[in-house]
């Protein structure tokens, strides 16, 4: 087996041949995620004509780990996982009851996955509920250990809640009511900076325009606002030759068309932006929370969360995954689409350096829905007859091989 090395705790090394760790998920997982490796392996045998493979390590996660080991997830296969350093994975059910809240945030915790990043384009034939659901092309990267999903809350009459509340009462004069839970937003300047970095890095790379930093800072001056500051501050000190303010670019439009143009807007605002004035847009840094509600509600403005894909990221562990759930009513029965995890693939293929392998794979997910080949979620709004996941596949293959 080939293993990615790690150089330097902040780049990656492939080799030809690179062993991939591969988690199959619950529910609908196993079948999006057959089609989806089906895709993925065609996609690099078209792009490299085998002196370029991916070897596929299986590992064990969710209610399968936990009927053969007791546990959803293994020590075992987090130790695969960090000696592939990158993984894929299906949705996974979420348990109840256990000693965390769930594997996602597990796996995103123990592999220090800080960016949650989500493309969002437009496919051309996929029903949306906007009129130029085109313009849309846009990439969110929302910080993905800190801000309220810290986990630090207290219910309402727990005893924390209540010495909290005295404290504040007793040191800092503000009176909450007994009736009031407590939760904490730690943002903090370096958790901050290297997602805000990582942003721009991808904008950079990848010949993007702009990067808009989204908070709510007008209220939370010093988390959300702090955010804000932090991000200028980064692009400031790291990328001052490559980024350029939206106040300097607008005194003087077109003097650096090749820099990374850096706004920021106010959350609330960047809601109504992202419909009214969609491609004024492109690369997205944002808070946990925010970037929580902005990425779902970018996903629906072109097709919802079926067809999108995300990673999670850190300096060089990266474990790609289907945006949605499990949905649990169509396990097994070969209807679900594979569209976000083979996207989230070709998110994956990009990060190893597979570039042609994605392009050849992106550019036959986009042939298959121009030629309205869709699964029963998409078929159903467009009053046409559903292929199934492993035949919409199929559909996807036969374009890449006819292009061969
Ligand atoms: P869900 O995403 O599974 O389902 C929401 C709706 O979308 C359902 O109607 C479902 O049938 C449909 N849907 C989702 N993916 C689809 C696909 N690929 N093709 C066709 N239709 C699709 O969300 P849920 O019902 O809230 O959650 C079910 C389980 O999944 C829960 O245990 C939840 O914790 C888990 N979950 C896991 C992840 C993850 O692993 N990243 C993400 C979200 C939810």
């Amino acid at each position: 087996m080939s293993y990615i090395q790690v150089k330097d705790a902040s780049e990656i090394q492939v080799p030809t041949n690179p062993t991939i760790a591969y988690i199959e998920g619950d529910g609908i997982g196993p079948d999006i995620s057959k089609a989806a490796m089906a895709m993925i392996n065609a996609s690099v045998e078209m792009a490299y004509h085998g002196q370029k493979v991916i070897e596929w390590k299986r590992v064990m996660a969710g209610d399968e780990a936990y009927e053969t080991t007791g546990k959803h997830l293994p020590q075992e296969s987090l130790e695969e996982i960090k000696r592939c350093v990158v993984a894929i994975k299906g949705p996974l059910t979420t348990p109840v009851g256990e000693g965390f809240r769930s594997l996602n945030v597990t796996l995103r915790q123990y592999f220090d996955l800080y960016a949650n990043v989500r493309p969002v384009k437009y496919f051309p034939g996929v029903p949306s509920p906007v009129k130029e659901p085109e313009k849309m092309d846009m990439v969110v990267f929302r910080e993905n250990t800190e801000d309220l999903y810290a986990g630090i809350e207290w219910k309402y009459d727990s005893d924390e809640a209540k010495r909290l509340r005295h404290y504040l009462e007793e040191s800092f004069g503000v009176k909450l009511t007994d009736d009031t839970g407590i939760g904490i937003k730690p943002i903090s300047r370096y958790k901050s900076q290297r997602l805000v970095r990582k942003a721009i890095q991808y904008a950079i790379n990848n010949r993007r325009k702009s990067v808009t930093l989204v908070h709510k800072g007008n209220i939370m001056k010093y988390t959300e606002g702090a955010f804000k500051e932090w991000g200028y501050e980064i692009a400031r000190k790291e990328f001052a030759d490559s980024t350029i303010t939206e106040d300097e670019y607008l005194k003087s439009p077109g003097t650096a068309s090749w820099k990374i143009v850096l706004k920021d807007r106010i959350t609330d605002n960047m809601f109504q932006q992202v419909l009214t004035r969609t491609s004024e847009y492109d690369v997205i840094a944002t808070t946990n929370l925010n970037g929580d509600y902005l990425s779902d509600a970018l996903a629906a403005q072109v097709g919802g969360l079926g067809l999108a894909p995300g990673a999670n990221i850190g300096d060089v562990y990266a474990i790609f995954e289907a945006v949605h759930g499990t949905a649990p009513k169509y396990a097994g029965m070969d209807v679900a689409n594979p569209t976000s995890l083979t996207l989230s693939g070709v998110m994956m293929l990009n990060y190893i350096g597979f570039k042609e392998a994605a392009e050849i794979l992106e550019a036959a997910i986009h042939e298959a829905y121009q030629d309205q080949k869709v699964t029963q979620d998409l078929a159903r709004q467009m009053n046409i007859k559903p292929l199934k996941c492993s035949e919409f596949g199929e559909e996807v293959i036969k374009r890449m091989i006819a292009k061969s």
